[in-house]
């Protein structure tokens, strides 16, 4: 009997503790691997997985979070009401007797102006954030983002990257939605890590890296996601790297894999190529490993 039961594409999401620790050339490797992912460019505020996909973009939209103060000088009478009552000091006056002057990139959009303007002189209009793009990689479509100048909302922005790429990956029958995060603890990795099947941690065996890791581990436990963990550089440090693994034992975490600190990862990112295309003997192949250990985890069927 056929089955036609639809089901959800699997979801992993890439992060680290820090920034620079071989992530997206990580991710950029399993996007060539898996076979038609759907890859979501989460770390929004550090975008660079576009520079080892080369994307060509069909579709471009602008993101909307918040608002911002909009004064119209013709209504307002110069009563000074707002640049009283404004506490994040988006507002001056330096004219008493000309209207008030809004700063756009202070603006938190939070309405008092609006509310207390005995004039109605200040309407509150939807913020742009920043731009979502959709495009098409050699490895299958790709969803990013790129946060506007003074851009907040990130964890927003984050949301709606990952909200296109599931869209895209159950319209269209991908299995698998691959999620590069953002480094660090903040609302864009919460928005990347929210409801996926597996985060994978990638960690650098320094005093510092093993303390963010403990962190993303923590965060991760907090939202009850399976973990796992891949050392990168593991030979730069092996004090430390033993450490990572004794505290991932102890964590009933797995290790994914180790690998040693190879420059074939910046060669190939130099040449727009994933370590995979690149194919750097040996690293190419624990990259392989790892993938296949990632695809179990997942329960995602390897060829
Ligand atoms: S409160 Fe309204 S009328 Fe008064 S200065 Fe501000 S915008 Fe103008
Ligand atoms: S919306 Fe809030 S933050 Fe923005 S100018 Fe008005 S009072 Fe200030």
């Amino acid at each position: 009997m056929a089955d036609n039961i639809k089901r959800s594409p699997k979801r992993l999401t890439v992060i680290s503790g820090k920034g620079g620790t071989g992530k997206t050339s990580i991710l950029g490797a399993f996007a060539a691997l898996a076979h038609n992912a759907v890859l979501a460019d989460c770390d929004v505020d550090a975008a660079n997985l576009h520079l080892l996909l080369a994307p060509k973009t069909h579709k471009t939209e602008k993101f909307f979070a918040g608002y911002k103060a909009i004064l119209n000088p013709q209504t307002c009478t110069a009563c000074g009401k707002c640049v009283e009552m404004c506490r994040f000091r988006a507002i001056s006056m330096p004219d008493d007797s000309a209207p008030p002057i809004i700063d756009a990139l202070v603006c938190e959009g939070c309405g008092v102006c609006h509310d207390i303007c005995p004039a109605d002189a200040i309407v509150l209009e939807d913020a742009v954030c920043g731009d979502l793009y959709e495009s098409e990689t050699r490895f299958g479509p790709m969803v990013h983002a790129e946060l506007g100048v003074g851009g907040e909302m990130s964890g927003k922005l984050v949301t709606a990257v990952r909200t296109r790429a599931d869209e895209i990956a159950e319209k269209n029958g991908h299995g698998l939605v691959l999620i590069d995060g953002s480094p660090g603890l903040g609302c864009p990795v919460i928005a990347s890590l929210a409801g996926v099947d597996v985060a994978l941690i990638v960690a650098e065996p320094t005093v510092s890296g093993f303390h963010d890791l403990g962190r993303v581990l923590d965060l991760c436990k907090h939202f009850g996601l399976d973990a796992c963990v891949v050392i990168n550089k593991h030979d730069i440090n092996p004090d430390v790297t033993s450490q990572i693994t004794s505290c991932c034992s102890a964590s009933k975490v797995e290790v994914a894999g180790e690998i040693p600190y190879d420059n074939a990862f910046t060669k190939a990112m130099l040449a727009g190529k994933t370590i995979i295309e690149y194919d750097a003997a040996p690293v190419a192949d624990m990259v392989r490993d790892i993938w296949r250990r990632v695809a179990g985890l997942l329960g995602i069927e390897q060829e």
